[in-house]
């Protein structure tokens, strides 16, 4: 058994696949989440309950851990940077802050001169109704949103009459891209200029979640390409630590865009666990528990479906699977629509 115990906040099936990748490399982990019924309870070495607020479990937390990381963005900053005056967090709470708001995730890409939809602060109503050529398009809350949640797509000024907004909260309206395709890259950066870097993974969604991920992605070579520089630029101008994730649309015009980033291991790589030698959740926990860096080796091509809500029933029911496909129950108690439950992975 190695000396460390890795923290993760958050106890979701990415917490899951992170505590199962780190018992593989004898990692002792500690998840700390606020629910009761978290599904990574089920894989962790100790699991604790609490807000995350409450200073006296977040102490009790930081007292078993060496190392804190976590598995989804919307953690208050304020927890993450306390954490950090005691044990060191990774990626840094100040990267998880500028992602974790919508706005200045977008104004900093746009720094880096990379491409992404056209996008304005809305504070009001009326700021909406000064943006009409921003419509068709999306309006989604600067913060806490997820698959989805927190989104309202607006064709008309007309339309946005009908929907009840609370302007209390703060939103980005985007301009709706004419989708041909959506990808994504996987990256784990370990230290200065060192990078393992998974290929482009082709994305569909239904209702706004992720559905399928395949390999290959079916782009060209300049897309290709340029989604992995971008990929590259944004984690090194982070100074990031760990396993990235940054989502792309590719417009009717072969042009492409970031869409967001995401400040962790992500859904869309939930493939490399099969399809490769070292999975997106093994590479982040070799990089934030600075471990050796294994070269990545692509074993197979793969496709992975979501089960959402209660498609996951029937693979419950009568689990049979062929020899190439690989069936991940995150045994959440609570089947809920449009919840993520379960997905299968297809080595092809
Ligand atoms: P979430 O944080 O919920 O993943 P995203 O901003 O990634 O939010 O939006 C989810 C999905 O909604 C995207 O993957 C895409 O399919 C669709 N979508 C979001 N914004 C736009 C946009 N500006 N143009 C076209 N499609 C969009
Ligand atoms: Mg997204």
């Amino acid at each position: 058994m190695s000396d460390i115990t890795l923290g993760i906040i958050g106890g979701g099936q990415l917490g899951s696949m992170l505590a199962i990748a780190a018992k593989k490399l004898n990692i002792k982990t500690v998840i700390f989440c606020d629910d009761v019924d978290a599904p990574a309870q089920n894989f962790c070495n100790r699991f604790i309950y609490a807000n995350y607020d409450d200073n006296e479990k977040i102490n009790e937390f930081i007292n078993l851990v060496n190392i804190v990381t976590y598995e989804f963005e919307n953690i208050p900053y304020e927890t993450l940077n306390e954490i950090n005056k005691l044990k060191p967090v990774l990626p840094k709470p100040s990267v998880n802050r500028l992602i974790q708001h919508r706005l200045a995730e977008k104004d900093f890409v746009n720094n880096l001169n990379i491409r992404t939809t056209r996008y304005a602060s809305i504070e009001k109503k009326s700021d909406i109704e000064a943006l009409e050529d921003f419509l068709p398009g999306i309006l989604k809350t600067t913060t806490l949103g997820y698959d989805g949640k927190g989104q309202h797509p607006i064709k008309s000024i007309e339309e946005l009459n009908s929907l009840n907004l609370d302007f209390s909260k703060g939103y980005i309206l985007e301009k709706l891209v004419k989708l041909k395709k959506e990808i994504s890259i996987i990256i784990t950066r370990f230290s200065t200029h060192k990078y393992e870097i998974y290929e482009p993974i082709e994305n569909t969604h239904e209702d706004q979640i992720l559905k399928h991920s395949k390999i290959p992605a079916e782009i060209d070579e300049k897309i290709f390409n340029q989604s992995k520089e971008w990929a590259k630029l944004i984690a090194e101008e982070l100074k990031y630590i760990g396993t990235l994730c940054v989502e792309f649309f590719i417009d009717r015009n072969d042009n492409l865009y970031v869409n967001e980033i995401a400040p962790r291991v992500h859904n869309s790589g939930h493939l490399t666990i099969n399809a490769f030698n070292v999975s997106q959740f093994e590479n982040h926990v070799r990089a934030v528990c600075a471990l050796n860096q294994i070269p990545l080796k692509k074993l197979s091509n793969a496709k992975m479906i979501n089960l959402i809500g209660n498609q996951i029933s029937f693979y419950r029911k009568s689990p049979k699977f062929k020899d190439n496909e690989f069936f991940f129950d995150y045994l959440k108690k609570d089947v809920k629509e449009k919840r993520k439950m379960g997905h299968i992975t297809t080595l092809l």
